[in-house]
């Protein structure tokens, strides 16, 4: 189990050394990173089977509508995504339907809600971009979706910075010291203003509030989860593709059916819009 544990941190850093040097990769740098991440979670998959220490909660999906399996492929891999990550504090069931719209509100979710320790999510797509969407445009949308069920937005984080200017208190940044180069984004409509990274310093971040096409995730994003209340099982070293990162995990099948079957994901409640995606429009137009 110690030769197991010093690969995994040995390709860890591996592969941070390749990124970390603030220049364009070259494709074979690129390919390298690709098969450590794709190895990463297998290796650390092992250990836990080896080790005997599995996690309680977990981060599954309940499909209510879909468009040729795209939506369930993209859960897939945003729950592996995050499950890779973190354990968090109650399992979350996120909840996937379509909806079909001609306007340009490509994804919509709605206010999370709790029922017997389980706290639930609910994304729509629209069919109308589902159609063109490639998985990881999906997945990473969904992975989006899920870091604010995660507490992107919610009271634990708001306590964490000062919502006039965006920047972390003292505590927080003691207590997470990456978090004094970090800015909340103080713009924007109610669904974006105050729940993401400040989309003018962290442009392609994932947690930024506003999609952009080649998304990268920052350690932070991973890391401040410990602040929300979860378990960090793995963290990221360095800034990191998106789109490495899920096809990382886009191959893996859900591991964790047991578990999930035993919680109820059919669970329902009908709660508000909480944001459109793209963020920046108003929310009626939603329901056109
Ligand atoms: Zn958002």
């Amino acid at each position: 189990m110690e030769a197991l544990k010093r690969i995994i941190e040995e390709l860890n850093q591996e592969a941070a050394q390749i990124q970390i040097q603030g220049r364009g990769l070259s494709p074979g740098e690129v390919r390298r990173v690709r098969v450590i991440h794709e190895a990463l979670p297998r290796l650390r998959e092992a250990l836990v089977l080896l080790s005997g220490e599995t996690s309680v909660n977990l981060v599954t999906y309940k499909i209510v509508s879909d468009m040729a399996g795209k939506l369930k492929r993209g859960a897939r891999t945003a729950c592996n995504f995050w499950n890779r990550f973190v354990e968090p504090s109650s399992s979350i069931v996120i909840r996937l339907g379509t909806f079909t719209s001609k306007g340009n509100t490509i994804a919509r979710a709605y206010y999370p809600y709790e029922e017997a320790g389980v706290v639930y999510g609910r994304v729509e797509f629209n069919t109308k971009y589902l159609e063109n969407y490639t998985d990881n445009d999906i997945a990473g949308t969904l992975v989006h979706e899920i870091g604010h069920t995660l507490g992107f937005g919610w009271d634990d984080w708001r306590e964490l910075f000062h919502t006039d200017t965006g920047k972390f208190d003292a505590e927080a940044v003691e207590a997470l010291p990456a978090l004094e180069e970090m800015v909340v984004e103080t713009d924007g409509g109610p669904g974006t203003r105050l729940s993401h990274w400040d989309e003018y310093t962290f442009d392609k971040e994932l947690m930024t509030g506003y999609k952009d096409l080649r998304e990268h995730v920052l350690p932070v994003t991973v890391d401040i989860m410990r602040l929300l209340g979860h378990r960090v099982i793995e963290t990221l070293p360095v800034k990191t593709d998106l789109n490495i990162l899920l096809d990382a995990v886009s191959q893996i099948a859900f591991a964790r059916h047991g578990e999930a079957r035993a919680l109820d994901v059919d669970y329902f409640r009908e709660t508000a819009i909480w944001e459109n995606i793209p963020h920046d429009q108003p929310l009626q137009a939603a329901a056109t």
